[in-house]
C-alpha cells in the first residue's frame, strides 16, 4: 500500500480470519481517513461484521495490521480497551434503557470515571449539560428528552443509541445496519445525522440499503468473501461489472 500509516484514523492491511478452516477475511485492506465516512457493502457472509468485531478486538485476526489512529495496534488490546481508546460500535438491534427518559440515557452513557457515585443520581454539572443538549440535538431528540426512551419509535431508538455512543466522544463509529427497520423520512434524516456527526469523527457503515447509501455520498467499499471487490463512490461501485453479479444483480 502506498498510503501513509500515519493519516489514518483506521488501517486494515492483509487482514485474514479462518473460522473452521472457513476463510471469512482474506487480506482485508481497508483505510478510513480522520472525519471521513467509509460505507461497506456486500452480500450476506462478505465478512462485513467479522470485520468490526475485529476492529472492536472481539475477534483476533490470524494475519494482517489493524492500526488506530495511525499507531495503535488493535490486536493487541481487548475489546474494554479499544472501547476506550475511542471507537465506538452500534449493533443493529437498540440497547437504550427503556425505563428512563431520553436524556437520562445520555447521562448514563457520558464518559465519567465509574464507582465514585452512581450514575442515576449523578447531577449534570453545567458543562454536562450543554454537552447532552448538543448530542439531543445531533440526534434529532431535543424535543423528547423528557419522554421515557420505552415511548420511541424504532428509528428513534436508534438515534438514542448513536447519541449514546457520541456520549463516549470516540474518534471512530462503527455502525451495522442503522437503518433498517427505519421509515422513510426516519431513513433520510439518518443519513443527514450521520454526515453531521461524520464532520468531527470518523464513521464506518454497513448497510444494504442502496438508497440510503446514495444519500450518504460516501465512498463505498464493495467486500465479498472477504475480501475487497471493488472501491470508489457508489456511481462506480454499482456499474462496476463483478459488483453487478456477485452483489447487486442478485
Ligand atoms: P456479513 O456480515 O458480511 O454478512 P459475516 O462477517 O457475518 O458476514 O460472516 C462471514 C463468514 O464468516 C460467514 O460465512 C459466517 O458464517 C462466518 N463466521 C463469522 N463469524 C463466525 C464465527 N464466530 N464462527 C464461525 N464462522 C463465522
Ligand atoms: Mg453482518
Amino acid at each position: 500500500m502506498t498510503i501513509s500509516k500515519d493519516q489514518t484514523m483506521l488501517y486494515l492491511n492483509g487482514v485474514s480470519v479462518s473460522f473452521d478452516g472457513f476463510r471469512a477475511l482474506n487480506a482485508l485492506s481497508i483505510i478510513v481517513h480522520p472525519n471521513e465516512m467509509l460505507a461497506i457493502i456486500g452480500p450476506n457472509g462478505a465478512g462485513k461484521t467479522t470485520m468490526m468485531d475485529i476492529i472492536t478486538g472481539k475477534t483476533r485476526p490470524d494475519d494482517g495490521e489493524v492500526l488506530f489512529d495511525g499507531r495503535t495496534d488493535l490486536t493487541k488490546l481487548d475489546e474494554a480497551d479499544i472501547a476506550n481508546l475511542g471507537i465506538g460500535r452500534k449493533f443493529q438491534k437498540p440497547t437504550v434503557f427503556e425505563s428512563h427518559t431520553i436524556w437520562d440515557n445520555i447521562v448514563l452513557a457520558l464518559k465519567k470515571p465509574r464507582g465514585v457515585f452512581s450514575a442515576f443520581s449523578y447531577m449534570a454539572s453545567g458543562a454536562d449539560t450543554a454537552r447532552i443538549t448538543e448530542i439531543l440535538d445531533t440526534v434529532r431528540l431535543t424535543k423528547r428528552k423528557d419522554d421515557l426512551a420505552a415511548n420511541l419509535s424504532h428509528g428513534q431508538k436508534q438515534w438514542l443509541e448513536i447519541g449514546m455512543l457520541l456520549a463516549q466522544d470516540p474518534k471512530l463509529l462503527l455502525v451495522d445496519e442503522p437503518v433498517a427497520g427505519m421509515t422513510d423520512s426516519e431513513t433520510f434524516e439518518t443519513a443527514k445525522l450521520l454526515k453531521e456527526i461524520a464532520l468531527t469523527r470518523s464513521v464506518v457503515l454497513v448497510e444494504h440499503d442502496m438508497s440510503f447509501v446514495r444519500e450518504l455520498g460516501t465512498r463505498v467499499t464493495c467486500l465479498a468473501e472477504g475480501t475487497v471487490l471493488a472501491e470508489g463512490t457508489l456511481d462506480q461501485v454499482s456499474a462496476n461489472p463483478v459488483v453487478i453479479e456477485r452483489y447487486l444483480g442478485r
